[in-house]
């Protein structure tokens, strides 16, 4: 199959100059042929694009909110087929696609969707005057994604985008073609005017072409930090607004009157769902000394159980990493780690039978690495790893950890574990994060703001904070009296 362009209510036919292969990451097979959007479809994408925005921009908040909440009802109709979609393109298991992937993109679709008739500016007295302000829609918006959520980062930016009076052109990532355009084609379906929401595909010159184009208004990426700064950088030279989703190597910290089942079950979670590839993902675990050798206990028994395998079966736990340079990139941070003297204490090496015995070699497979003597100075502490790697730090006192986890130039997400109410949110106030938890870890619901500090990003994702990212405010004085006049 062609993974094409999604213009003007339609898919392209697919005469594409350039094209790529898209790969299944359980077992490399070929699920089909990616076409780079030419500088013609992208064009095309825009004047569709400006077209929809003049249509969807008088519309009212309660017009459009019927459109997404449609939509919303049309994904979770097909929550079946986009999840399978989704496990083929990322690798993940069909138990995450099922319960996350589809529904967290229609949650978004129905949040905003209700909100969308209650966006409203505010009124000032000015005592023989009066003023008012009304927030308006940007324009076309460009939203570029990465590999490891599709359909939601689809969504959660399309959503705050349209219920905004905006439009969008939204680039998936080259390695997933498939399910953005199950959101296109399910707007269309919805009511949305042809070009409302466009997909165009392609590598990050297709993000750059989006990211420069004069008419393009804003720009919101989901991806990694050396991304973002191109994209800023870029979008500065017009003064474009951004916003940026962007990497992290989040602290998860566990002081020893936590509940350890509990923070086991967290810290499992915030390293080893899809694989480890997850932004906010609790990557330096940071375990107080009392407690080390009953939580690793716990943590390396329970890990050992995770069930890898064909993503495909329900039953499994974990599933492939992207691709085989992905994988070849995690397995070098794994040697780094044990070359700098960290111990692997389990997993980190790549199968051959699955936990039903199925021969996985062809597939990108890791089983989940845990890695004790750790230092906050090796490599594998330092840097976004993006897969199934945890690093145990331990430590004694609030102070020092508190000094420890912020001593990164990420901000994105942080967790404490601990029974003391006080201490919790003592310790959550001191992190400099943007996305916090108490007691869970990388549960985001629709109805909080998501998004980094310091270089894990700018902005906001879910919430009414999303609002003011898709909109700009446009101030009103109205004179009810004589113009004063010195003249
Ligand atoms: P990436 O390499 O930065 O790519 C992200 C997107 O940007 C892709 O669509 C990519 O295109 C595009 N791109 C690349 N260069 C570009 C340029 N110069 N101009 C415009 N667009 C460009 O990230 P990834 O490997 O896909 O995803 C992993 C990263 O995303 C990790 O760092 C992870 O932490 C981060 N992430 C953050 C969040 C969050 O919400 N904070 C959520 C998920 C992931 P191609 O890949 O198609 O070439």
């Amino acid at each position: 199959m062609a993974y094409t362009q999604f213009i003007d209510g339609a898919l392209t036919t697919g005469s594409a100059k350039e094209s790529w292969v898209n790969y299944n990451p359980a077992n490399n097979n070929v699920l089909g042929e990616v076409c780079q959007a030419t500088e013609e479809e992208i064009d095309a994408a825009i004047c569709s694009a400006e077209k929809a925005f003049r249509v969807w921009k008088n519309k009212t908040g309660a017009e459009r909110g019927r459109v997404l909440l449609k939509t919303a009802e049309i994904l979770r109709l097909r929550l079946e087929k986009i999840a399978s979609l989704e496990t083929q393109d990322v690798g993940k298991p069909i138990s995450e696609s099922l319960a996350v992937d589809v529904s967290s993109a229609a949650d978004a679709l129905e949040y905003f969707g209700g909100i969308a008739a209650t966006i409203h500016g505010d009124f000032f007295d000015l005592k023989n005057a009066f003023g008012y302000t009304r927030p308006e829609p940007l324009g076309i918006c460009a939203g570029i994604g990465a590999w490891n959520y599709p359909i939601q980062i689809a969504a959660w930016k399309a959503a705050p985008a349209l219920a905004c009076g905006n439009s969008m052109i939204f680039k998936p990532s080259e390695f997933t073609p498939a399910t953005a355009l199950e959101l296109a084609k399910a707007f269309i379906e919805a009511g949305a005017p042809a070009g409302l929401f466009n997909v165009v595909q392609g590598d990050g010159r297709v993000g750059a072409m989006l990211t420069n184009h004069p008419q393009i208004a804003k720009v919101s990426l989901t991806g990694s930090v050396s991304t973002g700064k191109k994209i800023f950088a870029g979008a500065a030279n017009q003064l474009k607004k951004v916003t940026l989703e962007l990497g992290g190597k989040s602290p998860l910290i566990i002081f020893e009157d936590a509940d350890i089942h509990n923070a086991v079950s967290a810290a499992m979670l915030a390293n080893f769902y899809t694989q480890g590839e997850v932004c906010s993902n609790g990557t330096r675990v940071f375990v107080q000394r009392k407690i080390f050798d009953s939580f690793l206990k716990q943590l390396k028994e329970r890990t050992e159980k995770i069930r890898l395998g064909d993503p495909t079966d329900p039953d499994t736990q974990m599933g492939a990493v992207i691709s085989k340079a992905h994988l070849e990139k995690v397995i070098r941070f794994i040697d780094s780690g044990k070359s700098a003297g960290a111990t692997l204490l389990t997993g980190g090496f790549r199968p051959e039978k699955d936990f039903k015995g199925r021969d996985i070699t062809a597939g990108n497979f890791l089983t989940p690495a845990i890695f004790t003597d750790c230092e906050d100075s090796m490599e594998i502490c330092k840097e976004e790893i993006f897969g199934p790697v945890l690093s145990i730090l331990t430590f004694d006192t609030e102070e020092e950890v508190i000094e420890r986890a912020n001593n990164t130039d990420y901000g994105l997400a942080a967790g404490v574990f601990t029974n003391d109410i006080k201490r919790g949110h003592r310790v959550i106030h001191e992190l400099q994060a943007g996305t916090c938890w108490i007691n869970n870890y990388n549960i985001t619901p629709v109805e909080l703001p998501f998004g980094g500090y310091k270089q894990s990003g700018l902005g906001r994702e879910n919430s009414f904070a999303a609002i003011q990212h898709y909109t700009q405010l446009k101030s009103v004085y109205v004179e009810l009296g004589n113009v004063e006049s010195p003249y």
